[in-house]
């Protein structure tokens, strides 16, 4: 079986730390990758430092997973040795449901085998993409068009898609004003995303020092989230919210800037709840809050097709793989413009 060096974090309140393990052969329908890159998610954080009280460690974190085809099973049609691929949150799935059948893996009625921390039927658990390699069902494993960068395109395969699905399933476009909520590793993919898709953006920060990168990225309005003149000024003028951020905060002042019909969808999933928002201010005006997940396998390759035919990627800093501990310290103050992507290079 082929070894692989990885980072592990050993329990909840341990740094990261080398780690070597087994990947398994490449079964017939399987692609064993040679990882050059991986994006880092906040939810990587979350899973090492046991946030949602559900990691088995060691945790082996990193979904944002690109590399090149080091070798193929023989049932494999859609790539070959050398390719440019992908790997996301999502490394298999049940394949029959009704929810897999309409390329709504991430909802799959059996729940979706994740990239890390993913229940294997033998008992085991999977090791995402802080390693050299890995073995993955080709139907899992994305394209990546020769118009992306490497490293830019990493963060697609989480916060680009995990923003482009909401985006598209509310049908956000021209005409429509959107508020994107954090400039973080999904705000900026958001704010990037629903530019291209050409919807308006209004971006909700916390932080004076990102309004002139929230303009350069798309934004056509920045608002500082805790001056209450600036959020009184946006009461009913938005259509969609996607509110990104990843710690409990009242939802009630981004439910006032909705207008009637408005949808406020929650992507972020903090640690601790939000306080519960007010009924008055969802039924005043039929708004509502709803979230999403991620994004199945199909619709990541065309989020992945839309960003190469915009010229789209992630606004990047490339770090070392022992940088991890530091970087995820950088990103609870946030602190990352607008993601940190790994050289796995640094790694052997
Ligand atoms: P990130 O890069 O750390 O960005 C989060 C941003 O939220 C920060 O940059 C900051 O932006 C803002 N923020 C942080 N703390 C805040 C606070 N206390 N109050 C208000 N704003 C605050 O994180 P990320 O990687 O984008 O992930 C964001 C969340 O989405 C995480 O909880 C992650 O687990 C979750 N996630 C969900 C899915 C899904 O499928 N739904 C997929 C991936 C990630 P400003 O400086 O602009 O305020
Ligand atoms: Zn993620």
């Amino acid at each position: 079986m082929p070894q692989s060096l990885g980072y592990a974090a050993q329990s909840a309140d341990a740094d990261l730390a080398t780690i070597t393990f087994e990947r398994r052969d490449p079964g017939p329908d399987d692609v064993l990758i040679d990882i050059t890159h991986c994006g880092v998610c906040h939810s990587d954080l979350h899973q090492a430092r046991n946030d949602w009280k559900n990691t088995v460690y060691p945790c082996v974190p990193g979904h944002e997973i690109i590399g090149t085809v080091a070798a193929v099973g023989s049932a494999v049609s859609k790539f070959k040795p050398g390719d440019t691929v992908g790997v996301g949150c999502l490394v298999d799935s049940c394949g029959t449901c009704a929810h897999c059948d309409e390329g709504l893996e991430q909802y799959c009625d059996t729940g979706a085998t994740g990239t890390y921390n993913g229940r294997l039927p033998d008992g085991s658990h999977t090791f995402g993409g802080y390693s050299q390699r890995v073995t993955v069902k080709e139907s899992f494993v994305l394209r990546i068009p020769d118009a992306l960068d490497r490293a830019g395109a990493a963060p697609l395969l989480c916060a680009g898609i995990t923003t482009y699905s909401p985006l598209r399933h509310w049908k956000v476009g021209p005409g429509q004003r959107v508020g994107v909520v954090g400039l973080g590793g999904l705000g900026h993919m958001a704010v990037k995303l629903a530019k291209a898709m050409g919807a308006d953006v209004v971006l909700f920060t916390t932080s004076p020092g990102k309004i002139e990168d929230a303009k350069r990225l798309g934004a056509s309005e920045v608002v500082i989230s805790k001056e209450r003149d600036q959020m009184k000024a946006q009461r009913h003028r938005l259509d969609f919210i996607l509110d990104t951020v990843a710690a409990s905060h009242d939802l009630n002042p981004y439910l006032d800037c909705l207008k009637v019909n408005g949808s406020l969808v929650l992507v972020g999933v903090p640690e601790e709840a939000h306080p519960s928002p007010s009924v008055g201010r969802l039924l005043s005006r039929r708004r509502s809050i709803a979230g999403s997940a991620i994004g199945g396998i199909a619709e990541t390759q065309e989020m992945l097709d839309f960003c190469a035919e915009h010229g789209i990627h992630s606004d990047i800093e490339m770090i070392a793989m022992s940088e991890i501990n530091a970087a995820y310290e950088r990103m609870l103050r946030s602190d990352v413009k607008y993601r940190f992507v790994i050289d796995m290079a640094t790694l052997a």
